[in-house]
């Protein structure tokens, strides 16, 4: 027990920065955190009616769900695409959350398939690896057939053509990284605490994330097509259930890339608030680092490519490679670290957690020491 002390105050302390927030100390339009909630179809666009239900329905209920929860924190506003049964074009949907500088992008929709499939999906802009990934993207992307300008409004684009898909990932590449790391946090939220069977964070080519200018997802909740998954997901406790994954993703992944408000209550220096001077918070088999980049390009890890930061780590996930500033086991130290590389211009870069090698979240990395 007397070993498990300094780590409950630093939990003390995070929940202290997280909870104490007067929204009269700092300017609430900047320092929260801006999430848009995008329910898939809607009005005239029912998407697909696998087993009977109707998909616009069911992501308007989660969504909602999702929305009322984030609302809950004064420091999360939350912008629906829509809220009601009516049909939004795919790219007013971008440019909602373009207009309102979002922080996070997430948009909810109910698979379909002629097979007894089940499970869940999450995906990130990118091109589709194989046919499956391809349907899913074509059967989203074809609600742009009923929208009348569609050839002028998305530039040619035609959803069931391979062709059309080349090239679509530029824009988005800058959040990669980012969305990656919540579509993680909704699968493991989803096959962990949900039992939801995992299939997975997929890339393909959604018109709806191709104009973002944040982090975004697409989060397939499962398959109406299948008998019990489909009237779980119809069912009230399934949408409140698959809400409540969805928010506490979001909440985790908010906490990883560090608040905005967190910044801004540290720059006004309230006494009470100082997780820098928590003195012993060694997390002895956690491993904290500094995400800075992630990028299809393979640079040397030196510090004259990283802006004089050192030590710069890098690591390969896949197609990508990751960039890392400094590696300790204290959270203090980390959210030092965390601060330079801000401070030296990476502003997206966010706290990552390694617990045996494997990502973990920085909150279950923090809990990990209670137990
Ligand atoms: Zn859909």
């Amino acid at each position: 027990m007397r070993t498990n002390l300094p780590k409950l105050l630093v939990l003390l302390a995070v929940t202290l920065v997280l909870t104490s927030s007067s929204p009269a100390k700092y300017d609430p339009i900047k320092s929260q955190f801006v999430v848009v909630l995008d329910a898939g179809h809607g009005g005239k666009d029912p998407g697909n009616r696998g087993g009977g239900f109707e998909e616009k329905d069911i992501a308007l209920n989660i969504i909602l769900k999702v929305g009322k929860e984030l609302q809950k924190n004064p420091n999360i506003k939350v912008i629906y695409t829509r809220s009601t049964d009516v049909f939004i074009p795919l790219d007013k949907r971008a440019q909602i959350a373009n207009d309102a500088k979002a922080d996070l992008f997430v948009s909810v929709h109910c698979n379909a398939h002629n097979s007894q499939a089940y499970g869940t999906e999450t995906f990130v802009l990118g091109l589709h690896r194989n046919q499956a990934n391809f349907e899913v993207a074509k059967r989203e992307n074809s609600v742009i057939f009923l929208e009348e300008d569609y050839h002028v409004t998305y530039d040619g684009f035609d959803p069931n053509s391979p062709e059309s898909y080349i090239g679509m990932t530029i824009m988005q590449e800058e959040y990669l990284d980012q969305s990656i790391l919540l579509a993680d946090f909704v699968q493991k939220k989803f096959t962990r605490e949900l039992k939801r069977n995992d299939r997975g964070v997929k890339q393909a080519g959604f018109l709806v994330l191709r104009q973002t200018y944040m982090p975004s997802v697409l989060i397939e909740t499962g398959f109406l097509t299948n008998t019990s998954e489909g009237a779980f997901l119809n069912s009230n406790s399934g949408q409140e259930k698959m809400a409540d994954a969805i928010y506490s993703a979001i909440n985790d992944y908010s906490h990883s890339i560090n608040l905005a408000v967190l910044e801004n209550l540290e720059k006004n220096s309230s006494p009470k608030i100082a997780t820098q001077t928590v003195l012993d918070d060694n997390f002895e088999d956690i491993t904290f680092k500094v995400q800075l980049a992630a990028s299809s390009r393979k640079l040397e890890p030196r510090s004259s490519n990283f802006k004089g930061l050192t030590p710069v780590f890098r690591e390969q996930e896949g197609k990508l490679y990751k960039y890392y500033f400094g590696a300790t086991t204290s959270y203090s130290q980390i959210n030092q670290l965390h601060s330079e590389a801000k401070s030296k211009g990476y502003k997206s870069s966010y706290v990552v957690a390694f617990k045996g090698g494997e990502k973990i979240t920085v909150n279950e990395a923090l809990k990990s020491q209670g137990k």
